[in-house]
């Protein structure tokens, strides 16, 4: 970014215009602006599309005439940005000074809007600083979108591709091999001896041995062939075109052996192993799931036989529904029925100001026999089963009741509630929201719908009729781990989104990722531009709560704030809380 330069870089212009009078005005007025401008200019259509389709061709504006005599000016819009540039700013020039074309124009992707009739130098300048302006936030959003989508697709560590990826890839090379019947292999790698690593030598270690393996198996892959990290120390590679057991063997072989090379960390040498787990497509068949699963089992059977490798044999059955899964499943159907679940408090603040913005409620439940039941494994559970429905309408009516009797302690507060993506598909889901804050004669502009970003993008036009109706009842919608899926600013734009916040992973880091950082920043501009506040979760420390306040980034929640707590709480603690902030604001 060149801020010093910004204002007398030379830029490049061209000018559709059939008019000789008008091109020679228009030149005029643009020299006289502050920026030194070049021009070319073409005086029909034709010419136009011969010179944006010049292979070289490179213009920072275009000054468009719509009503050409051989043609609509319109129509050239897209030829210029998929020839020229995605982003470059095209300014309307029309003689017609209707409000309904100069809105049509824009709508149809021009950036500014001039009528000959009104023209002056200080117009035209203005629309070339407009231009170049909205060119830099484009580039800028594209540049985010980018990183965000690479991001979301790779591992930090190793930057080999991570599960979500691998899982694409895989399930393309299925219907490849389906279609024309390439063959592949899929391979599972699980690292022996990592965690002896890990635990004695310390994490720094442990990472130094990802990275090399990482780096070592994808210098010898092909560049058809995938290796991705799925997480801890398991890899996982597919390999293209090969046909049988004997040449997956022998890659098999060579990958054992580039694991096994002993690998220098600070002043010694770690030695790392390996089991892999061989699943061929298509003698297995053309399943992802199952040929990942058929992998990973003939992985488990290296690592506990003496052969490093080995291969799926047959389409195994997958056991049924482990027991203890059948029963958790059972003890959630009475907890429901019991109503045994509990809901948790966690404040959202400004934190500049320390005002609470609004509170997120969290789900708890102790099981009756094993104690505390992780949310996320609860709601994961919750989700695959029948019980998805009654669960969420059972979190909307104690929590709204909750919040009924508190809207007036916590004053412009709100309360989040997360629903599951998955209701979204289910029929008068809305009609049921809205009768709860009803009964509970609850301000439904102070409730809030948590939705993970998966939900949007994997059903877009349910979840924006949804979202729209929602939108009607004056009820907001926060966008929850923004960052950790398939993200497209695109979205963001379409729907009615009223508040998004930014994935806990990329917090917990932000201190020491320079990534993490400037991602945030992206946001911050992407948030602001689209009038949408952005919250950070995940907070943990004084330092990070810092470091985003100076970005920009306002709203915060994390344990560094304060921990989710139980309902009966959270009266008192708004108390000692303003109290606390009070005074610190009069001795500020
Ligand atoms: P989430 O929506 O991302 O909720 C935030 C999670 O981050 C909560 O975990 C919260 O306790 C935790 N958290 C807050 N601040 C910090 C921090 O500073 N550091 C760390 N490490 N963690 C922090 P929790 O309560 O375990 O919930 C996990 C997930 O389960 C939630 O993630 C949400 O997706 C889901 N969940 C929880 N309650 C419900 C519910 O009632 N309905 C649905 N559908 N999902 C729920
Ligand atoms: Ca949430
Ligand atoms: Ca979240």
């Amino acid at each position: 970014m060149d801020h010093l330069h910004n204002g007398t870089r030379d830029i490049h212009a061209l000018i559709v215009d059939d008019d000789d009078v008008d091109r020679e005005k228009l030149m005029r007025m643009l020299r006289r602006g502050p920026r030194n401008i070049t021009f070319e200019q073409a005086a029909s259509h034709a010419q136009a599309l011969g010179m944006i389709r010049q292979p070289d061709a490179h213009y920072d504006i275009v000054f468009l005439d719509f009503g050409l005599k051989d043609g609509d000016g319109r129509d050239l819009l897209p030829e210029i940005r998929a020839e020229i540039d995605p982003d470059c700013p095209i300014v309307a020039v029309t003689g017609n000074a209707d409000q309904q074309v100069a809105a049509d124009s824009i709508k149809s992707g021009m950036t500014e809007f001039l009528t000959k009739r009104t023209l002056s130098p200080e117009r035209v300048a203005a629309s070339v600083e407009e231009g170049m302006a909205w060119r830099k936030y484009r580039q800028e959003l594209r540049r985010a979108e980018e990183e965000l989508t690479h991001r979301s697709l790779h591992d930090p560590l190793t930057d080999l591709p991570n599960r979500t990826l691998f899982a694409d890839r895989l399930s393309q090379s299925c219907a490849r091999a389906r279609r024309s019947g390439d063959p592949f292999a899929v391979v599972m790698i699980d690292l022996d001896r990592f965690k002896e690593i890990n635990d004695s030598l310390g994490h720094a270690a442990g990472d130094a041995v990802l990275v090399t393996i990482g780096r070592r198996l994808r210098e010898h892959l092909r560049e058809v062939d995938t290796t991705a990290r799925l997480g801890g120390d398991e890899f996982a590679v597919l390999l293209q075109n090969v046909d049988g057991k004997d040449s997956a063997l022998a890659v098999a072989l060579k990958l054992t052996e580039l694991i096994e090379q002993p690998i220098v960390y600070d002043g010694r040498l770690l030695y790392a192993g390996a089991s892999l787990g061989i699943a061929l497509c298509p003698q297995l068949g053309y399943d992802p799931d199952a040929l990942l699963h058929a992998a990973d089992e003939a992985m488990y059977q290296a690592k506990r036989g003496l052969e490093k490798v080995a291969f799926a044999e047959g389409r195994e059955r997958r056991l049924a529904a482990p027991q203890n899964e059948r029963s958790l499943l059972h003890d959630i159907e009475d907890a429901l029925q019991h109503r045994a679940f509990d809901w948790h408090w966690q404040p959202k603040v400004d934190m500049r100001s320390g005002k609470v913005l609004g509170f997120e409620a969290l789900v708890r439940w102790t099981h009756p026999k094993t104690g505390p039941v992780p949310a996320d494994a609860l709601i994961e559970t919750v989700e695959q089963s029948h019980l998805l429905e009654d669960f969420t309408y059972l979190s909307l009516d104690v929590v709204l009741e909750q919040f009924a009797r508190l809207q007036h302690v916590v004053d412009g507060a709100g309360i989040a509630i997360n629903v599951s993506a998955r209701m979204l598909e289910r029929p008068g889901f809305v009609g049921r929201v809205v009768e709860a804050i009803a009964r509970y004669r609850v301000d439904p502009a102070r409730v809030v719908l948590e939705l993970t970003e998966t939900a949007l993008i994997a059903h877009p036009s349910q979840a924006k009729r949804v979202i729209e109706q929602l939108h009607d009842h004056q009820i907001s919608l926060s966008i929850d781990d923004f960052g950790a899926g398939f993200t497209s600013f695109g979205y963001l734009r379409e729907f009615a989104v009223s508040e998004i916040k930014i994935d806990r992973s990329y917090i917990s880091r932000f201190t020491e990722s320079r990534f993490d950082q400037s991602l945030v920043t992206s946001l911050v501009v992407l948030c602001e531009s689209l009038g949408i506040p952005l919250v950070a979760e995940g907070v943990e420390d004084p330092e990070t709560q810092a470091m985003l306040v100076a970005m920009g980034c306002i709203c915060g929640q994390g344990y560094g704030i304060c921990r989710p707590m139980p309902y009966d709480d959270v009266r008192g603690w708004v108390k000692s809380w303003n109290a606390d902030h009070g005074k610190r604001r009069l001795s500020a």
